[in-house]
């Protein structure tokens, strides 16, 4: 069945920005994977904060693209937590809910490396929570020499969040989201790829527990989650498949990624059940996101 990916990047400048570090696909070459992964549509994420980069995106650049491209791509708009005024008083209602008016089906994917309850991070969720928008974060260890929002061992943070907006629908992602789903994650392999059979880790207890939480399950970080311990996983799917969403994290030209050919060998085995598989794939997405596809 097509898929619908939450999860890209995509620049109409990668010509002009082949010559920096980690240049993006060009939406045609996007467009071209999708057609190798049977992916329908998928969504585009801006990168608005500067944390290790060497070029930041417009969400004006992806609204254009998903526009020119409307059969191939939604959109997210992206909100820096200092953009506004540079306060926790910012209302950075105003600025998401234009782009929402324009067509941004959510915010993301968050990558400003600063804690989770930093005062203006908190000022981005409540504003989220406020404009009803989906938000997607990539979650760090640390502060400097990496990029994404920082919480430590056990997401302690991402619970207080999950608690104080219970209307706000959190996508998390990235290794140190993914790596959670375990018991033997530690401070020194939370950034890789922990392997070795499951025990039920703080994603787990966290998804029972919030109904807002979802699992982007984009990148190698959430393929890793699921291939590690199989049998774990097709029992998580069993009980989360409402919640968790198939991604790419697509964003060099021809980039491999392995989730499809899991997920679709899995159902053929019979290990994940058709209406499970049809949830992540798409269904979960369509509804998440009120798609008309
Ligand atoms: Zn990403």
């Amino acid at each position: 069945m097509k898929k619908i990916d939450v999860h890209a990047h995509t620049s109409m400048w990668s010509d002009a920005i082949s010559g920096l570090k980690a240049p993006m696909a060009s939406p045609d070459q996007l467009k071209e994977n999708y057609k190798n992964l049977d992916i329908e549509k998928g969504f585009i994420l801006p990168i608005v904060s500067p944390d290790c980069r060497g070029y930041v995106q417009s969400n004006e650049e992806m609204e254009y693209i998903a526009t020119t491209h409307p059969d191939s791509f939604f959109w997210f708009c992206n909100v820096d937590p200092r953009m506004g005024d540079n306060t926790n008083q910012s209302d950075l209602s105003e600025i998401i809910n234009y782009y929402k008016q324009r067509g941004a089906k959510g915010v993301g994917e968050v990558t400003a490396n600063m804690y989770i309850d930093d005062p203006l991070m908190d000022n981005l969720f409540y504003h989220c929570s406020l404009c009803n928008m989906p938000v997607t974060i990539h979650m760090a260890s640390k502060k400097y020499g990496g990029y994404g929002i920082v919480d430590d061992l056990g997401l302690p943070k991402l619970e207080k969040l999950l608690k104080k907006y219970p209307e706000l629908k959190v996508l998390g992602h990235s290794q140190c989201f993914w790596n959670e789903i375990g018991d033997n994650v530690t401070e020194e392999n939370r950034d890789g790829y922990v392997k070795g059979k499951v025990t039920e880790g703080t994603v787990v207890r966290l998804l029972r527990q919030y109904p807002n939480l979802y699992c982007d399950l984009s990148a190698t970080s959430g393929y890793n989650a699921l291939s590690r311990d199989e049998d774990f996983a097709y029992k998580f799917i069993e009980e989360f498949g409402d919640r968790l969403l198939y991604g790419t994290d697509l964003y060099y030209p021809q980039q491999e990624t392995f989730l499809a050919d899991w997920l679709d060998k899995s159902y053929e085995n019979g290990c994940i059940t058709k209406e499970n598989y049809e949830k992540i794939c798409r269904e979960n997405a369509i509804k998440l996101f009120n798609l008309s596809i």
